[in-house]
């Protein structure tokens, strides 16, 4: 009751005309800004110039200089920069107070966050925050023509359909958008902008958590979504040695192994590998997709790929139906024979 109460008395505060412009969260990870960020830059672009507004990105931690005239350079209008030393590691709290403080006083009109690890953790206590809605991993955007709302649409029922959900009488209009979906802006050496410094200060009882240290992972993490080369498996690999197959070919062409449910339901590659409506979504240059049938959750997370191979034994598997190029065989009679032709190139 209290929430909604809340909730009612922002409402009855906001003038949406006060609300203007497109803000992209810039995620960084070990000082690199993420492709999804470059990719919400390309969107939130073509989002801001329908709206007639500035692109902003917004970016936090700790020595940003180098990032901030990057963020430019992929067609931000304007970088909100926050350089604080509570800031060079993702904290819930810390972010979150940052990044909703900042809405409070800027009033943008659409913020895009990527739906990463972060992204989704950070979105929902901002929209709290500054009690607004946040639709969760959409995979499309749109400017409504009549009304210039924001239309988001996502995956609902298990993919069985598409949602469009719209944000009526709260901004900023929130969204978290699946990595890989949307095309990344382009880089323009000379594109002009301003940087500009927020200056922060937290007051005791702000952060409720410190990082005291970061302890990698010892399982080599996969970057699925950043490779631009995919050479994927399904259950048509059979085992775990069938997936040593994969790798060499992956090794060879300079990327990295992915998978469909059914070769991680079956254990033989784990679950950060899965590419689809319940793993990753990934839009390499290149998606070879070995032993794998191309059922429709499968085909949401890797359709969108610039060329994809299939190799498969059926000449009516489905996923002939996406691919650019079909090889209808066995895939350990064709996966030997393209690693010999390539140790010929
Ligand atoms: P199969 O459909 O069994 O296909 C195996 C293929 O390998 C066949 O086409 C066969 O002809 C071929 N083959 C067999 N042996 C060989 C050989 N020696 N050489 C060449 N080809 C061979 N799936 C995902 O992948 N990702 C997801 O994120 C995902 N999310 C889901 C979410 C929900 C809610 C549901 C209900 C399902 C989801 N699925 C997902 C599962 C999906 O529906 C399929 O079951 C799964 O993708 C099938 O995997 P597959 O193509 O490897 O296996």
């Amino acid at each position: 009751d209290a929430i909604v109460k809340d909730e009612e008395e922002v409402q009855s505060k906001i003038n949406i005309d006060d609300y203007k412009g497109v803000w992209v969260f810039a995620e960084q990870r070990s000082g690199e800004v993420l492709n999804v960020s470059i990719e919400l830059l390309g969107e939130g672009r073509k989002i801001a110039d329908k709206r007639g507004v500035e692109l902003s990105a917004v970016l936090l931690g700790k020595d940003l200089d180098e990032n901030a005239e990057k963020l430019v350079k992929y067609g931000a209008d304007k970088v909100l920069k926050v350089d604080h030393e509570k800031l060079e590691n993702y904290t819930t709290d810390a972010y979150a107070k940052v990044i909703s403080d900042l809405i409070e006083d800027k009033k943008p009109e659409i913020m895009l966050i990527g739906a990463t690890t972060i992204g989704r953790d950070l979105g929902p206590r901002v929209s709290a925050k500054v009690a607004t809605g946040l639709t969760a991993d959409c995979t499309r955007l749109e400017i409504d023509e009549e009304d210039g709302k924001l239309l988001q649409t996502r995956p609902a029922f298990g993919g069985n359909l598409m949602a469009t959900i719209v944000c009526p009488n709260n901004r900023p209009q929130m969204s978290t958008v699946r990595p890989g979906v949307m095309e990344k802006a382009k880089y323009n050496e000379n594109a002009v902008g301003t940087i500009e410094n927020i200056e922060v200060a937290f007051k005791d009882g702000d952060l409720k958590t410190e990082v005291l240290e970061i302890v990698k992972s010892e399982k080599e993490t996969v970057a699925l979504d950043e490779a631009p080369i995919i050479v994927a498996g399904g259950r048509g690999v059979q085992t775990i040695e069938g997936f040593e197959l994969l790798e060499k070919l992956s090794e060879k062409l300079g990327g990295v192994v992915g998978a469909s449910r059914a070769a991680v339901d079956e254990g033989w590659i784990e679950h950060s590998h899965q590419v689809g409506q319940t793993g990753t979504t990934v839009r390499p240059k290149l998606y070879i997709a070995a032993g794998i049938s191309g059922a429709i959750q499968h085909l949401a997370g890797m359709q969108s790929s610039d060329c994809i191979v299939a190799i498969n034994k059926n000449p009516d598997a489905p996923i002939f139906k996406v691919a650019d190029y079909g090889i209808v065989g066995d895939l350990f009679e064709v996966i030997p024979e393209l690693l010999e032709a390539l140790d010929n190139v």
